[in-house]
């Protein structure tokens, strides 16, 4: 008889894992990769970080037994992870309105909010920024929702397009769901300012819309405090909203896959209802989150030596990003490009959209072997001492053409 599968087709190949198989594949001594989504050190190395090493080493000497966690995960981590988000004096947390549950990575907290809102929301829409991270839409079509844009970046000012986005929100139904970055815009670099947070937050409580922030990057901008500041000023508003968040990136953890779904109710009472049904959707996905990740965040957040450790070596990942950012200008500058690129400066977080075409990204590839993606987004945190000063006389190479 015919196999089951005999007519299944070929699922489309995610482009960013298509460039690392080009890249791994080029042998050229001199290669770079600037399409990955992560953070390398100076050395290229994704770094494990000595608060993390030291938390690591304890829980294994202290042998603990692989039990079960609850649905929910560790409170610990929970507790630790709304403080982070709200600040540990906020009002919410203390009247009980915010929920948390561990989830797997940023990317586990989307699903699980994704989940729970098609049940809570059946004929909601979805809406992205243009462009977004390029799983938001999967992932929310995934969960059954119809995905659409609103207006982001702009290519002229290589900053947002504020107007757009706000004349966007105010005109969508009530009840739509709005996924913002709440900081490091993934791909542009491009942020909101305060006072534009602020005006986000109007738009949303005067449409009735249901915002749902995802904070995949804490820390990489400012600081972790200055990096919340969307969640701050949705704090304040007395609206309900959704956070997912992870530590993927903030805590060099990537493959453990630490994340958390965080939900604002407008009640204690609220608080416990929604729980339980958040519960739902983990329990019958993947039951409850694995245990090494988070009882090693929560172990460096609930200690005063290890976060402070910690602090300081996110301090110097976002530091030595902004020297790479600082120090490309330069030398594109120094390489003779004619045009300005200082915007590079003033993007936050990992990633650039440099403005580099699609033509110009190839021949980066085919005359240098440097690798980006064709929208031109590069990756700040693949840049070293060593490389920068390549990669920089190969961007004036092809855009002096
Ligand atoms: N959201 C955004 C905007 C991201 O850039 C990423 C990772 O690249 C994620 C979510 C997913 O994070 P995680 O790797 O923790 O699943």
């Amino acid at each position: 008889p015919a196999s089951i599968f005999a007519a299944v087709e070929m699922a489309p190949r995610d482009p960013i894992l298509g460039l690392n198989e080009a890249f791994a594949a080029d042998t050229r001594a001199e290669k770079v990769n600037l399409g990955v989504g992560v953070y390398y050190d100076d050395n290229g190395k994704i770094p494990l970080l000595a608060a993390v090493r030291a938390a690591e080493k304890a829980r294994l000497e202290a042998q603990p037994p692989r039990g079960y966690q609850p649905i929910e995960g560790l409170a610990a981590y929970n507790g630790a992870v709304q403080n982070l988000l709200f600040g540990k004096d906020s009002a919410l947390i203390a009247n009980g309105q915010v929920i948390t549950v561990e989830a797997l990575g940023g990317t586990g907290a989307l699903k699980v909010g994704a989940d729970y809102l098609k049940r809570l929301l059946p004929g909601a829409t979805v809406y992205i920024s243009d462009p977004s991270w390029e799983n938001h839409r999967a992932l929310f079509e995934s969960a059954g929702f119809p995905v659409e844009t609103y207006p982001y970046y702009d290519a002229a000012t290589r900053g947002v397009n504020f107007a757009g986005l706000k004349a966007r929100l105010e005109s969508l139904a009530p009840g739509s769901v709005v996924v913002l970055h709440a900081c490091c815009h993934n791909p542009t670099g491009a942020d909101l300012s305060d006072a534009q947070w602020n005006e986000v937050v109007d738009a949303c409580r005067s449409r009735g819309l249901v915002p749902f922030l995802d904070m995949a990057y804490q820390g990489f901008a400012d600081g972790i405090a200055a990096d919340a500041v969307a969640v701050r000023a949705f704090s304040t508003s007395g609206l309900q909203f959704f956070v997912s968040s992870s530590f993927s990136k903030s805590f060099s953890l990537y493959g453990e896959r630490v994340g958390a779904l965080s939900i604002v109710t407008a009640g204690k009472d609220e608080s416990a209802r929604v729980l339980s049904q958040v519960k739902r959707v983990v329990r019958t996905n993947y039951s409850n989150p694995p245990t090494h990740g988070g009882a090693v965040v929560a172990a460096v957040l609930n200690s005063p030596e290890l976060r402070q450790q910690w602090e300081d070596e996110l301090a110097g990942m976002r530091e030595r990003i902004r020297a790479m950012r600082t120090g490309l200008v330069e030398q594109l500058k120094a390489a003779g490009v004619a045009q300005d690129f200082s915007f590079v400066i003033k993007q936050r977080g990992m990633f650039s959209y440099t403005g580099l075409t699609a033509a110009q990204v190839e021949k980066l590839k085919s005359d240098f072997g440097i690798y980006a993606v064709s929208t031109g987004r590069i990756c700040l945190a693949a840049l070293n001492s060593k490389n920068i000063g390549y990669v920089a006389k190969a961007i004036a190479a092809v855009v002096k053409v």
